[in-house]
This record gives C-alpha cells, sequence and structure tokens, in this order.
C-alpha cells in the first residue's frame, strides 16, 4: 500500500498507478478516480470535503461521514478499509487535486 501511494506522490496519476488503485480497491477506486478528475475535493483548514450525492467529511485520510464507511467498512473486521471519499482525498493531497478553501468546515457542521 505504501508503495502505491508513494509512487503517485512521485510519478503522479501515472497508467501504472492507476491501475495498481483498480486492482487494490475495485469499484471505489474508480470512483475515487472518477470524483478527483470532476475537481470533487475540497481541502478546507480542517478538514477534507469530498462532494457525492452530498458532502461527506474525511479525517485522516480514513473515516468518513459515508453510509459505507459506516456500514460496510468500519463495522466490518474484513473486507476494504476505505471507502471511495477516503481514496480520492488520499489521491487528491498527493496530486493536489483539490480546491482550497481559507474557511473552517466545522462551521457547517450541525451535529458530529
Ligand atoms: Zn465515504
Amino acid at each position: 500500500m505504501c508503495l502505491l501511494w508513494n509512487r503517485l506522490e512521485v510519478n503522479g496519476m501515472t497508467p501504472e498507478v492507476e491501475s495498481m488503485i483498480l486492482s487494490r480497491y475495485g469499484n471505489r477506486g474508480l470512483r475515487a478516480i472518477r470524483g478527483v478528475q470532476k475537481n470533487r475535493i475540497k481541502k478546507y483548514q480542517d478538514l477534507w470535503v469530498v462532494v457525492g450525492d452530498e458532502e461527506y467529511v474525511v479525517i485522516n485520510e480514513r473515516f468518513c461521514t459515508c453510509s459505507d464507511y459506516l456500514y460496510e467498512i468500519s463495522s466490518r473486521g474484513e473486507g476494504p478499509e476505505l471507502c471511495w471519499h477516503a481514496i480520492a482525498v488520499k489521491i487528491a493531497m498527493r496530486t493536489e487535486a483539490y480546491s482550497g478553501f481559507e474557511e473552517w468546515y466545522y462551521k457547517y457542521l450541525t451535529e458530529l
């Protein structure tokens, strides 16, 4: 896994890196790559946000507020360890493919 993210950081999104992401994360990887291409990733002062059907908050490149993370990932001991939002954030931060905001996102959170 480290190899994959190191390659991405050094070489950018090459076809090789892309196929590594797809073979490791399958459909979630594909959605992440597409999401980054469509500029769906936002970096606030405090949090990363991915725009899907709604806005999801990703923390520490892992925890996410989406139902995929809640029901399919965090509640199971095995299987995928990241939802597509978290994968997208990992890609975006290493390729600088995100929109930066000089604001604090927590102000928009009504509950967390
Ligand atoms: Zn998610």
